[in-house]
């Protein structure tokens, strides 16, 4: 009996030594399980952390990659972030984060957009012309955004500089207007007339040949108006291809001498040529032709009647060659100067329409040197006449014929 029981107290023992090894055991791989598990998750936040740094560095190199201006605030109208196409829009150069729309713009509208967005969910195409002499336009749209999970809303604003835009809609109307305007004043001269004649001043021969001369001067003006216009857009649209050549600037002086002498004489003026010999530009030769040709019908139509036109060049370095025509005379205002190789612009209209003058002159004479690679511009005192430059490339020199070629 007490064998039985001492068996049985050892084999109780046995079990209960066996079940308290294996909770240890068990425990133990629990611990390890555990740590395991806080391992793997600690990974996993700093991959996800690493994920969400990665994903927002891309965002914002793809923000900064726009054209248009974009700024995002947070839940409190604070900024967040501001692109870099923002900071130049508003040549911000400190940092803006955290700061409030009015502290960064320095633009009431602006602030004003952002709450009627956060009223509205929406606001789009706002335009708004920004303080300062460069007179920047600007499209905003903004939009509500939720914030990430949180559920709270932020604000998105983008910026687009309509500038440029605007610019080229503007001079497209006042374009339109100066055509209309120059085509108009030569029709309603050249329709008066008609009427006249028609109802009778065709009776009177000294009157009618007078009536008929106007006509025919009128209708001459807008012929030149429309060639000047085809050239210019031909020019503009670059649908005329440069036939480049040598091309001799003293022989091509004496062609404008030689085609004006006439005109010229009129007034008791005469060119005198004054271009070095040798001097060769790489140039379209009817091109050049009709730069000169505008410069010194200018020269003779403004100049002082019984003083010379002179058309002179010389080298420049950098393989350029420069070109003038001068004429004595009133010369052009200071508050001009900027602004003569503008379409349509003059100094004096009614004279230059006397003169059946088309105001598109210098505006072909720019646009054909700049075709070329050159640059004009204008020197003018006051009584002291005036004298437009323009440059052109300098030719390669001619390839020497074989059996004369330098040994070097
Ligand atoms: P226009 O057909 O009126 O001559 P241009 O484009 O050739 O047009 O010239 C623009 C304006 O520049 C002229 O109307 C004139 O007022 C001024 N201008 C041009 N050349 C001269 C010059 N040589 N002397 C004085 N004024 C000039």
């Amino acid at each position: 009996m007490w064998t039985v029981l001492a068996l049985l107290a050892v084999s109780a023992a046995i079990i209960l030594a066996w079940l308290w090894w294996r909770r240890g055991r068990e425990l133990q791989e629990l611990r390890r399980v555990l740590a395991s598990a806080r391992e793997e998750a600690s990974a996993l936040r700093q991959s996800v952390a690493l994920n969400q740094t990665q994903e927002e560095a891309r965002l914002q190199a793809l923000l900064n990659s726009m054209g248009e201006g974009v700024l995002l605030l947070d839940e409190r109208s604070r900024v967040a972030f501001a692109n870099d196409s923002f900071r130049r829009l508003f040549n911000i150069t400190s940092e803006v984060r955290g700061r409030t729309v009015l502290e960064t713009v320095r633009l009431a509208e602006v602030q004003e957009m952002v709450t009627r967005a956060r009223v509205q969910g929406s606001v789009w195409g706002y335009e708004l012309e920004l303080p300062g002499l460069d007179r920047r336009c600007l499209q905003l749209n903004a939009a509500v955004v939720q914030n990430g999970g949180s559920g709270e809303q932020g604000v998105i604003v983008v910026f687009h500089d309509l500038t440029a835009q605007k610019r080229l809609e503007n001079a497209r109307k006042e374009f339109v207007a100066n055509v209309s305007h120059e085509l108009r004043t030569p029709l309603s001269v050249i329709k008066g007339y008609v009427e006249t004649l028609i109802d009778g001043a065709r009776n009177d021969p000294a009157v009618q040949l007078r009536f008929l001369q106007t006509i025919a001067r009128h209708a001459d003006r807008l012929t030149y108006l429309i060639e000047d216009l085809l050239t210019l857009s031909q020019l503009e649209s670059g649908g005329i291809a440069l036939n480049l050549q040598r091309v001799d600037l003293r022989a091509q002086a004496a062609r404008v001498a030689e085609d004006f002498a006439v005109r010229a004489a009129e007034r008791q003026m005469h060119i005198a040529n004054q271009v070095p010999e040798n001097l060769t530009a790489r140039a379209d030769a009817d091109r050049l032709q009709q730069v000169l040709v505008n410069l010194a019908d200018n020269a003779i139509k403004y100049g002082e009647r019984g003083t010379a036109v002179t058309i002179g060049a010389r080298a420049l370095p950098e393989d350029k060659l420069e070109m003038w025509v001068h004429n004595e005379g009133p010369g052009i205002p200071g508050e001009a100067l900027a602004r003569v190789f503008e379409r349509f612009y003059r100094v004096d209209k009614a004279r230059s329409r006397e003169q059946g003058g088309t105001g598109l002159g210098l505006a072909i004479v720019k646009h054909i040197v700049q075709s070329h690679g050159g640059e004009v511009r204008v020197e003018s005192r006051p009584h002291g006449g005036a004298t437009f430059f323009f440059t052109l490339p300098k030719a390669d020199p001619p390839a020497l014929p074989l059996g004369e070629q330098r040994a070097d």
